[in-house]
């Protein structure tokens, strides 16, 4: 391990399974702790579906290596971004096994991230190997968990809380995504997967509650057009910086 690594703060986020929200959260979250002050940068390690090019809006871009490393690409909100994305064609799917994906992680964590103090790892979805051996490998001071308020979700998602145990990584907190549904014509909110399921289970599994996102079509079109509701103010960016405030805590 590299000085300039062990002075950097490695966080991850996961998830128990895909398509909970973790990628969004994570950019957002970067967003919001750089505006904290902090220089961060991201690792988009979600061998299954690297969508972070597409949600910081630097897809197409390529990375150049310099002596034999990696150099982050650049966003337009500052965030320098390496992602699994990066490194293979737009929609090849990945069949990776463990040591080929620890092996293209540690290309992405050991890279020239310069002066940057707060390294996200957006991981691969559920408790596989891959996940544990980029875990034990890398050693991350702490994860941050999303889940939906639906059961099963829930139960991925205290799977995962298992898995960061065994592999000695602390849990920061548990992040509730898609909690209610803001109607975009009348601005009503209603509960399609429930409310309020995943503040219950972190009671349960005694980690602290990080916040609640609701489920807002602006989430979803933001992060397609490469404008994270972060990079705002109102009430769209607010959990995130809420969220972002307690994890720098
Ligand atoms: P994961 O990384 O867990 O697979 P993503 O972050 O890629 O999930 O999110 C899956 C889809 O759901 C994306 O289209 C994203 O824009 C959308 N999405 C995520 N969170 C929200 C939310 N709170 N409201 C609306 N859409 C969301």
């Amino acid at each position: 391990m590299t000085a300039e690594r062990r002075q950097r703060r490695l966080i991850a986020v996961g998830s128990g399974k895909g398509g909970v929200g973790k990628s969004t959260l994570t950019a957002n979250l970067a967003i919001a702790l750089a505006r904290l002050g902090h220089k961060v940068g991201l690792v988009d390690a979600d061998i299954y579906g690297p969508s972070q090019p597409v949600i910081l809006g630097n897809q197409g871009k390529k990375p150049i290596a310099r002596d034999e490393k990696l150099v982050p690409v650049e966003s337009e909100f500052g965030i320098p971004v390496l992602s699994m994305g990066h490194l293979v064609e737009p929609g090849r799917a990945l069949a990776w096994r463990g040591p080929m994906a620890g092996n293209a992680l540690t290309q992405l964590i050991d890279a020239h991230w310069g002066d940057v103090d707060t390294l996200l790892v957006d991981l691969p979805p559920g408790t596989g190997d891959v996940q544990l051996t980029m875990l034990q490998r890398f050693k991350p001071m702490g994860a941050v968990l999303v889940s939906t308020p639906q059961d099963l979700a829930l139960i991925d998602a205290a799977r995962a809380g298992q898995l960061f145990d065994q592999a000695e990584v602390p849990v920061i907190g548990l992040v509730e995504n898609m909690a209610g549904y803001v109607c975009p014509h009348c601005g009503e909110l209603s509960d399609p997967f429930g409310r309020g399921g995943v503040e219950t289970a972190a009671e349960r599994l005694e980690l602290p509650f990080l916040g609640r996102i609701p489920l807002d079509l602006a989430i979803r079109e933001g992060s397609d057009r490469g404008q994270p509701p972060a990079c705002g103010t109102g009430a769209l960016a607010a959990p995130f910086h809420d969220i972002a405030a307690k994890v720098d805590a």
